[in-house]
């Protein structure tokens, strides 16, 4: 790449896509969309957000927080059935990525 055309990919890379939400969400080479909120009540939360990296990838970014049983061995059982979805929920989303249209 020539330096002309690596100073306009860094310039690009610096402008905000219109779903950044900009401010301090949005620094260190990334952008950061305005996370999105699914709530259950009582059940768990999770936080997705739209990051483009410094190398102009994008990713989305998931908190997840869920309520566990107080007893033992049933949290950790939650925990294996949680492990188990985020694998299906990662490889759906893998898949959609590969092949838009369907
Ligand atoms: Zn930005």
């Amino acid at each position: 790449m020539s330096i002309l055309a690596h100073r306009r990919a860094a310039r690009a890379a610096r402008r905000h896509p219109d779903w950044c939400a900009g401010g301090h969400r949005c620094n260190l080479g990334e952008h950061r969309a305005d996370p999105l909120t699914v709530d259950v009540p009582g059940l768990g939360r999770a936080l997705l957000t739209r990051v483009r990296g410094r190398d102009g990838r994008e990713h989305a970014e998931v908190t997840l927080t869920v309520a566990l049983a107080d007893a033992e061995p049933v949290a950790r059982a939650q925990l294996l059935g949680l492990a188990r979805d985020l694998d299906v929920v990662i490889n759906r989303a893998t898949r959609a990525s590969a092949h838009p249209a369907a």
